[in-house]
Formats: C-alpha cells, sequence, structure tokens
C-alpha cells in the first residue's frame, strides 16, 4: 500500500484463453483500476478492449445475485433464504434423486470461467462422492475437439508450445479462428512479428474475411466444414513436392503410409473444387509451409465446433508431424483455448470423459490412483453425460437434477429450445452465478449468488499452460460466496469427508499432489510459490526452477511407443441433416462482447463497438431474397427463428451467413438469439457441437 492508501495487486484478465497479466489498483475509497502487467509473460503490458474495461464489470453490482433465493414448488415465485436453508435444500432433493434413482440421476455443468480451485472441488465431489461422472462445461463448446485431437496424435491433451514461439516462428496457418478479435493480444504479437518481418508469411483460412485477415499474405475462404479436404491437399503438395521431414517421420511418427495413400487417392483439382479454391491457392501455401523453418498452425472454433471436429484436429496436427514441426522452437500445432480456465478444467479433469492430471478413465489403475487419494473407493467408469447429452437426458426424464454454476446454457448451448424444454421438465435446477441477468437463472429453483473475479483467489491457466495465481482484492455484495466455498458446504451437508479445506490454496495443494508423477506434474507449485515468483508453464515437478515452455524437445511423445501417431480421416464430408435450406449459417464472436454479456453487456463502451445483434450476408444472397442493408431479417429453419439487423457485406462467403453468438434476452428486440437455430449434433469423439454448420432461410421481415 502506498502513502495514498492505494494497494496493487497481480490478476488475470478473466476474459479469453490468451490470460493477459493485469495490475489492480484499489485506492483508498476501494475503487479499482486495471492496466496491463508489463512483466507478464503472454502480454507484455497490452490489453484489448474487453481487458482494458475489466474493472467496470467488477465495481457494478446493479445485476448481481446478492442472496440465495429459493421456491418449494414450480408455480412458486423464489423467496430469499440463508445459506443453510439453501444448502439444506439442495443436499435434501440431491440426497433423494441419488438415494432413489441412482448417482447419474445428477448432473453438474460448469464453466472454462471456474477458477482451477473451483473445477478441482467439483469433479472430487462428483466423481469421488456423489459417484457420478455428469459433471461436464461449456469448455465442451469450445474446445473438446482438440482435446480428443492431442490426444489421439500426441497421447495428452498437451498444446506443444508458447506464446514466446510466435517471435521464432516464419509461418503461421491460422485457421478456423478469428484472434484479432477473440484473442487480441496473441494476435498483436504475431502483426508485432511481422511487421518486423515483412517476410513472415501468414495463411488465414476462413469463408469470412475477418479482421484477422487484415495481415495475411492469402486468405483462403473455403467453402464451410471443407476443412479436412484443404489439410489433406496441402499435406499432397507437401509430399508431392518433397517439403516433408522423411527423418522425423521415419523415427518418431506412424501412420504415414496411410495417410499418403489417402491424401494421393483425391487429386487437387477435386480438393479445390470441394473447397471453392483454386489449385494455385492451396499449392502456395504447401510451399509456405514447406519452405518455413518455423511453422505454426493455431485454431479454435471454426474447427473445434463442427461433427468432425476432431478429424479436422487430427488433420491439421498431420501437418506439422509430416514436416517435423515440432518438439523445437518456433514450431508445432497450437490450439487457442476460447476461455480463460478452459485448460485448467483439462488439469482436473473437468469433463465427463476425463480424469484428474491428464489420467485416462477407462483405466482402472488411473481410477483407483484418484480413489485413493480422496479416499473413496472408486470412481465410475463409464463416461458420464456431456453438454449436449446432460440436457438431453433431462428431458427424457433420465436425469432429474442439474446443478448449473458459472454459465448461461439457455443462450450458449446450440438449438436453445431443446435447452429450455430440458431445464422446464428438470425436477430441480439450481443456479450459481453471479448476474440474475443471466437467462438461466429464471429457470432456477434455487440460485445460489457467488463471489465473482477479484472477489476471491485461485489459479487459471491460459493457452500456453501458463499457470498465474489471481488475487482477491475487493469483498463480494451481499451473501455472495466463493463457488469453492459453495461446494464445500453442500459437501458437508451431504455427510462427504475430504471438503473441509480453509482456503483456496489447501484445494490447490491437493490439485498438485494428484497431478505428481503425470505429464502434467505440478508438484511443486503452490499459491505462494506463485505469489512470489509469478507465472509458471506445466508441468512443474518438485524441485523444478522454472517452467516447461516447450514440450516434446526430444521428440518422445506421450504415446504408448513414444511416437506421434498420424490419423487419417474419412474421406467423405459429414452428412448435414438439413441440407435442404440455401443458406449455411456459422456463428461466432465478435471484438467486444463476452459470450453471453452478462459482464461486458454492462459496460457502455463495449457496446458502442456493435450496439445490436445481427446477420452478415453477401449482397448477391441479400439481393436474392430482396433484403437491403439494415432490414429486419427473419432467419428460420426447423429449430427455430431469429429476427435480426442485415449487415451486407463482400467480406462474407456467398451462400454463407453469420450471426453473432453473443446476445439472449438482455437489450434484445424481437428474438436476436442466434442459438435458436444452431444445430444440437456433436462429433462423435469429442462431443462437441456443431456451431458452424446450419442451414437457413432468410426472408425480409415485415411487421404486420
Ligand atoms: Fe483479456 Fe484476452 Fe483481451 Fe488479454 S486478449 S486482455 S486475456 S480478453
Amino acid at each position: 500500500m502506498d502513502q495514498s492508501g492505494t494497494e496493487k495487486f497481480k490478476s488475470t484478465c478473466s476474459y479469453c484463453g490468451v490470460g493477459c497479466g493485469v495490475i489492480v489498483e484499489k485506492n483508498a475509497k476501494g475503487q479499482i483500476e486495471v492496466t496491463g502487467d508489463e512483466s507478464h509473460p503472454a502480454n507484455k503490458g497490452m490489453l484489448c478492449s474487453k481487458g482494458m474495461n475489466l474493472h467496470y464489470t467488477v465495481s457494478d453490482h446493479s445485476d448481481r445475485l446478492l442472496y440465495p433465493q429459493m421456491r418449494w414448488a414450480r408455480n412458486q415465485p423464489r423467496r430469499r433464504v440463508d445459506w443453510d436453508t439453501a444448502l439444506d435444500r439442495a443436499a435434501a432433493v440431491f440426497g433423494t434423486f441419488i438415494n432413489k434413482y441412482g448417482p447419474d440421476s445428477v448432473g453438474f455443468y460448469v464453466s472454462g470461467q471456474c477458477l482451477t480451485e473451483e473445477y478441482y472441488t467439483v469433479n472430487k465431489l462428483a466423481k469421488g462422492f456423489v459417484g457420478t461422472n455428469n459433471i461436464d462445461t461449456n469448455s465442451r463448446l469450445c474446445m473438446s475437439s482438440a482435446v480428443a485431437g492431442y490426444k489421439k496424435s500426441l497421447g495428452e491433451d498437451s498444446p506443444p508450445i508458447s506464446y514466446d514461439d510466435i517471435e521464432l516462428a516464419n509461418c503461421f496457418f491460422i485457421t478456423g479462428a478469428n484472434p484479432a478479435w477473440c484473442h487480441p493480444i496473441l494476435f498483436r504479437r504475431i502483426e508485432a512479428h511481422k511487421e518486423k518481418h515483412p517476410d513472415v508469411k501468414v495463411i488465414v483460412a476462413d469463408p469470412r474475411e475477418t479482421q484477422s485477415c487484415s495481415i495475411a499474405d492469402l486468405h483462403l475462404q473455403l467453402n464451410p466444414g471443407t476443412d479436412t479436404v484443404l489439410y489433406h491437399a496441402i499435406a499432397r503438395c507437401l509430399i508431392e513436392n518433397d517439403r516433408i521431414d522423411e527423418s522425423f517421420i521415419e523415427n518418431h511418427t506412424d501412420g504415414f503410409e496411410d495417410l499418403r495413400a489417402q491424401v494421393m487417392s483425391r487429386s487437387l483439382e477435386q480438393a479445390a473444387k470441394t473447397c471453392g479454391l483454386e489449385v494455385r491457392e492451396i499449392k502456395q501455401v504447401a510451399r509456405w509451409i514447406g519452405d518455413a523453418n518455423g511453422f505454426i498452425s493455431m485454431w479454435a472454433m471454426g474447427l473445434n465446433q463442427s461433427v468432425d471436429g476432431t478429424d479436422k484436429n487430427l488433420a491439421l496436427i498431420n501437418l506439422s508431424l509430416i514436416t517435423g514441426q515440432i518438439g523445437k522452437p518456433g514450431a508445432g500445432p497450437f490450439s487457442l483455448t476460447g476461455q480463460p480456465n478452459a485448460m485448467g478444467g483439462r488439469e482436473v479433469g473437468g469433463m465427463a470423459n476425463l480424469l484428474s492430471a491428464h489420467r485416462d478413465l477407462s483405466n482402472p489403475e488411473h481410477r483407483q490412483e484418484v480413489a485413493d487419494l480422496w479416499n473413496v473407493n472408486s470412481v465410475p467408469a463409464e463416461p458420464g453425460y456431456s453438454a449436449t447429452e446432460m440436457f438431453d437426458a433431462l428431458r427424457n426424464g433420465n436425469m432429474k437434477a442439474i446443478w448449473v454454476i458459472c454459465t448461461n446454457p439457455v443462450v450458449s448451448l446450440p438449438n436453445s429450445a431443446m435447452v429450455e424444454e430440458a431445464l422446464k421438465k428438470a425436477k430441480f435446477v439450481i443456479v450459481q452465478d453471479i448476474s440474475q441477468d443471466s437467462e438461466t437463472v429464471d429457470y432456477a429453483d434455487l440460485v445460489l449468488p457467488a463471489a465473482g473475479y477479484l472477489e476471491k483467489e485461485g489459479t487459471m491457466t491460459n493457452s500456453d499452460r501458463r499457470i498465474s495465481y489471481l488475487n482477491k482484492v475487493v469483498e463480494a455484495p451481499g451473501e455472495a460466496l466463493p463457488d469453492a466455498e459453495i461446494l464445500c458446504r453442500f459437501a458437508r451437508k451431504m455427510g462427504y469427508e475430504g471438503f473441509d479445506f480453509d482456503s483456496a490454496e489447501e484445494i490447490f495443494d491437493e490439485h498438485c499432489k494428484l497431478t505428481k508423477g503425470t505429464n502434467i506434474d505440478i508438484s511443486g507449485l503452490s499459491h505462494e510459490y506463485l505469489k512470489q515468483n509469478g507465472t509458471v508453464q506445466w508441468p512443474f515437478p518438485e524441485g523444478a526452477v522454472e517452467g516447461t515452455r516447450r514440450l516434446f524437445l526430444d521428440h518422445q511423445f506421450y504415446t504408448a511407443n513414444g511416437r506421434a501417431q498420424i490419423h487419417t480421416q474419412s474421406k467423405k464430408l459429414p452428412k448435414r441433416r438439413d441440407e435442404d435450406r440455401p443458406l449455411v449459417l456459422t456463428t461466432g464472436r465478435i471484438r467486444d462482447q463476452w459470450h453471453t454479456m452478462t459482464r461486458t453487456g454492462k459496460v457502455s463502451r463495449l457496446n458502442q463497438h456493435i450496439d445490436e445483434p445481427y446477420i452478415e450476408i453477401h449482397p448477391e444472397d441479400a439481393r436474392k431474397h430482396g433484403i437491403g442493408n439494415e432490414d429486419v431479417v427473419e432467419v428460420i429453419n426447423d429449430r427455430g427463428a431469429v429476427r435480426v439487423r442485415a449487415v451486407l457485406s463482400e467480406a462474407i462467403k456467398p451462400g454463407v451467413v453469420f450471426i453473432p453468438m453473443h446476445w439472449g434476452k438482455i437489450l434484445q428486440k424481437d428474438f436476436p438469439r442466434a442459438n435458436n437455430l444452431t444445430s444440437d449434433r456433436v462429433d462423435p469423439v469429442s462431443k462437441e457441437p456443431d456451431f458452424k454448420f446450419s442451414t437457413v432461410e432468410v426472408s425480409k421481415f415485415e411487421k404486420e
């Protein structure tokens, strides 16, 4: 604290997976300011528009949930209750369902915005004590295909590189991502690197000409859903032109010959036609990748959110494997996480098919290791319901109760009508959140007010495996409590032992202990270490003096035989259920909003960038359907309808339309929710839904 009474704290931005460091200053009046942390390796002092406005969302309590609320029957209003009454009811209801219908009759649906300690606690609670793997997360919606891709190819969910590799690479393939808007500081680093080294090549593949194309040497405006065909065609060119690393393939990979046979079976002309590209464009990309000293591929939801998201990941990772562009500085396949702690959730096994510290749920020894540490008999072997399956299970009565923590599925899950039906049919819904403006709160029988950003301590891990400690800076308003404390209080009401933690630090210590001996060993870490020494990239075993910047430098992968696995993919593109509608709808984020706007929607500066939902449509398509710029458009398909204003733009490929995913009921005009239209079909391996390919019809909306 300085003489004026101002205190300084270090923390991390709570929006995207870049994980920028921030300095929070709290003055004597309790007012806070946030600036970029110049010593932080991710952002080196820079912040994007969302990060710069973080403090507004902390200081504004106008929408906050302040005390527990409960209703005794569905047709009654919720009333304020004290914490004991609320958690007694939660324990009584969950206990009754578990006894009567078994542990799989209940489930927890959480968030990549939970701190690692919270993620750990809810996983221990569900998997170790309730006895169900029905614990899934909204991270399922953004990166589970990347998890599956890394596991199948590298043996574990292990992003091999570090942000520092950006400045060492000379070819970037940004595909299925718009980092200029969704990972802005990372994008600025690529931009600055290219400014300094104009020979650095940047390739962007996207059906839309996004802001990320501003630095692209080549924009591949491919047809939606054709990514695998494109990567195979690039692989073909690399092989044909002898731009592969035969020694690396021979010594460190399996499966190359199958891939060669597969990619050779489709001509470049056929591939280019399928993708809506020119053969010369594909050849050019292959030349740049093949000539690169350091090749980095970067991807996000554009690949992951697909019925063949795992295949897309594998086909892209193949490009790094066949060129030997992994396990060396400035090179590697790099999945960008959407949320600030999606990676931390993966570390604790925070999905229905995962186990703590990257252990394998199907391995009895791994399950027993976890059970022993939790002091329980066993951990269930069968994967639980994934995100969309959980809501299906509520709809068909297989699950009776759900506990939603720190997420707003009524707006963010696909096929909103299905989600709303599920919540109506559920016998009991608990919503634990910070904001009463979350649309999901409307469906809650029990509402539990949670402490928000800077109101609690804990850790998060960003896209490049960097763990940071977040200080508690201010008190939570009203009776709100940290999520981990709510869960521990509930666990004790259920009579479970092992939830008597006195602090978030004790929870973190237990998590670190559970990682010992695994490939993500962080047994050398503690809150104290992070406070004293700053951020650390895992692994960081006991005795380590620094984190691990890069993985696989010895070219030993985490597979059973130590070799990376090159996979082939189905040659046919997946069949879509509703192909008969004329336009393909793709959804995504805009620069200044975060998810369902429960925080960024409160900041007037952020609302100035784009102040209402819209549909981006090519002028040719607009003309065909009699739509003019700024007309209100009705967009329909079998699942629902959306009414939004038209933005005519040549930046989008003809035949494709785009609607941002943020708007729900907040600031709503008519029906702005993009997920009224999106498909709940999922990738069969990763169970990630396909937000990037639904077909729709559009017409000008005429008021009656
Ligand atoms: Fe926050 Fe991401 Fe912006 Fe960094 S880039 S300030 S982490 S939103």
